[in-house]
């Protein structure tokens, strides 16, 4: 990424952190920037080894992943996995982020992020209120394409 693009993003972002009334720290923008980067949720784990070549801790990293979560900038995913994931909401690349669906291969472990589209769920007549309101997480567990693919050894 180009140095002035880079000053770009971390300007948006101040503004961004500055608008909820937050302090626009060092370590918030670079959590900010990091997740700006990826294009599936991470872990705090994958993002701690990210952010440690700039020279943030892995504690620095957790305490400011959660703040940010909080004040509503970073998703937390949840895949059942007992990992939690992050992924920032409004990405400027994807308008729908925070309501996508998420990929989970039981094989490798690897989460995708899916098109809003990729799913469909239709309510039965019984189903949750929150389902016919299409106001749920929807995650799915399968083999990815990589894994599905490779023959299976015994
Ligand atoms: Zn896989
Ligand atoms: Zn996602």
């Amino acid at each position: 990424m180009p140095a002035s693009r880079n000053r770009k993003n971390a300007d948006d972002f101040r503004d961004q952190i500055r608008a909820k009334g937050l302090r626009a720290t060092a370590p918030r923008i670079a959590v900010l920037q990091a997740l700006e980067k990826l294009e599936k949720p991470a872990t705090h784990a994958d993002l701690a080894a990210d952010l440690s070549a700039e020279g943030w801790d892995r504690a620095t990293v957790y305490r400011n992943l959660v703040d940010l979560t909080e004040a509503g900038f970073v998703a937390r995913v949840d895949m059942g996995d007992h990992l939690w994931r992050f992924e920032l909401k409004a990405k400027k690349s994807r308008e729908d982020s925070s309501e996508h669906p998420h990929f989970l291969c039981s094989t490798c472990g690897e989460v995708e992020c899916l098109p809003k589209d990729a799913v469909r769920v239709t309510a039965s007549s019984r189903a949750p209120r929150a389902l016919k309101r299409n106001d749920v997480q929807i995650q799915i567990t399968g083999r990815c394409d990589r894994c599905g693919t490779a023959p299976v050894r015994q």
